[in-house]
């Protein structure tokens, strides 16, 4: 039976590995982590899409085989929940289980028999198995398979602070006072903004769940003002009509009151991080910023939204063709930027030759294969699988 190696245990991950197990292949899904260890990091976050957006019809019918109970189809559930009531039995599932290597990260993968440089375009690029480098508790060693998926996900891949995506000047020696995820601000970093006052720089839905988070502490707690930084003046979140996400549609719409200056305590200021500095360890941090009306800053902490990349050290050692702007696999990309809506609801399936890469039987799911794109949905990702696992991978004779 061929083996395909899947690297990552998030939600993609283990779909594919699901999916791709009742299609007969072998599965290995290596996760560096725990089982959906980037969805646990926001994990008191509530997603805006319901469950019946976020299972696939096949993990829905085999959870619901094992006796489960499931999340009602309408209801949005925190990311933790979403962990602990789909995740985690996924990964428990008779078809999975004794596949899933948790704690042992995928440090490269490559052509057992071919350099990068070596079969452009040619046939016998697929005639051996890949190599994927592991690095776990025991050590390191290679695991074999015949076709990878990467499904590793970008969010412990901040983009940098300063302008044009650099990191500010200061900003690597400041680490310790930058969150560069949604903290837990309501409960277990609840003491760590109490009192401080806080910089939050980005105008994405991350941007807007910090704030919302840290003007109710201040509700509560009454703490310091909070300084929103975004680059662009104007409403920063399109309302779309009759949006069928509630969250979504709430959180655009109180991002645009705190952007016009309307939430008690939240200042909005329109600007770019050029330095970090401060005189002491525990002293203020002062912000330089790209203009000359309000040059400078004065906060405790900073909470930097500014977007994802993937990593793409994993597979440099394979042809990847690559999107020189998103960094999402070239076709698929393509495809993306070309699109009309904005709603990413609405988005059409790129179809499976947009998943296929100059090399053979390995494929980018998940999000990221949508690289700095942030509009990547769970749904997506499902249509992604079945593409790739009905109409990608090599063929086989399964007796
Ligand atoms: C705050 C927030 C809210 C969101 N809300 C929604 C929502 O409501 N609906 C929706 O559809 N989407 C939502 N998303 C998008 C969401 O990220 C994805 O839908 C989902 O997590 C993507 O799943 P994934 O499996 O592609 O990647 P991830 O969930 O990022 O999983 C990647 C996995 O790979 C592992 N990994 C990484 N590198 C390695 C390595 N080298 N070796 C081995 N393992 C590795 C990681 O530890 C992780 O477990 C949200 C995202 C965020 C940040």
């Amino acid at each position: 039976m061929p083996t395909l190696g899947i690297i990552g245990a998030g939600p993609i991950g283990l779909e594919c590995g699901l999916y791709a197990s009742q299609s007969g292949w072998d599965v290995e899904i290596f996760e560096r982590d725990r089982v959906g260890a980037h969805v646990r990091d926001w994990g008191h976050v509530e997603l805006f899409s319901p469950w019946r957006l976020n299972r696939s019809p096949w993990s829905e019918e085999a959870l619901r085989d094992t006796g489960l109970t499931l999340g009602h189809p309408d209801e949005c559930p925190t990311g933790r929940e979403f962990v602990q009531r789909h995740l985690e039995p996924l990964a428990q599932l008779d078809q999975l289980a004794g596949s899933v290597r948790t704690g042992t990260e995928v440090v490269e993968v490559a052509r057992q028999h071919a350099l990068k440089d070596e079969y452009i375009g040619a046939e016998g690029r697929s005639g051996g198995p890949f190599l994927l480098h592991l690095k776990g508790d025991a050590g390191e060693t290679y695991a074999r398979a015949d076709a990878v998926v990467d499904a590793t996900g970008v969010y412990h891949e901040p983009n940098g602070l300063g302008p044009g995506g650099l990191k500010a000047v200061g900003e690597t020696s400041h680490r310790d006072r930058i969150a560069y995820d949604i903290p837990d601000i309501g409960g277990d970093d609840r003491t760590k903004y109490c009192t401080d006052t806080t910089l939050v720089v980005g105008s994405g839905y991350s941007a807007v769940t910090s704030l919302r988070q840290l003007a109710e502490l201040r509700r509560q707690e009454g703490q310091p003002e909070i300084i929103w930084l975004r680059r662009h003046p104007g409403a920063p979140y399109e309302i779309i009509d009759d949006d069928p996400l509630d969250q979504r549609r709430d959180l655009s719409e109180w991002g645009n009151a705190a952007a016009r200056g309307e939430i008690d305590g939240i200042v909005p200021a329109v600007g770019i991080v050029e330095s970090i500095h401060s005189e002491s360890t525990d002293g203020p941090l002062e912000i330089g910023l790209d203009q000359s009306e309000h040059p400078s800053l004065q906060v405790d902490r900073i909470i930097a939204n500014v977007g994802y990349r993937p990593d793409n050290s994993l597979h440099r050692e394979l042809q990847v063709h690559q999107c020189y702007a998103t960094e999402g696999p070239i076709d698929l990309a393509a495809t993306l930027l070309g699109g009309d809506s904005t709603d990413c609801l609405e988005q059409e399936a790129a179809g499976a030759d947009a998943l296929a890469n100059p090399e053979p039987n390995f494929f980018l799911l998940g999000a990221k294969s949508y690289g700095r794109n942030s509009s990547f949905l769970l749904k997506n990702g499902f249509q992604q699988i079945r593409d790739v696992v009905d109409g990608l991978l090599p063929e086989f004779d399964a007796a």
